[in-house]
């Protein structure tokens, strides 16, 4: 299962996807490997997506065998 949210950067502006694990740390990654403090963080989907981010989850996408092992939120 693997658990994204996406989420705004407020160091580019850009949404980003973030991983279910990153809530509790200080510094949310990015799947691009954008890294941003959680308090730059804004909790929305609203905005321009990252590309490279885009693509990563297309992969997982791709790869991954229906619902089991892949669910957005
Ligand atoms: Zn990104």
């Amino acid at each position: 299962m693997i658990d994204i949210h996406w989420w705004r950067s407020g160091y580019d502006d850009q949404v980003h996807a973030f991983r279910e694990e990153q809530a509790g740390r200080e510094f949310g990654e990015a799947m691009c490997e954008h890294c941003v403090p959680n308090s730059k963080i804004t909790l929305s989907d609203q905005g321009r997506r990252c590309m490279a981010c885009l693509l990563i989850i297309g992969d997982l996408l791709a790869t991954a065998h229906g619902d089991t092992l892949w669910r957005a939120s």
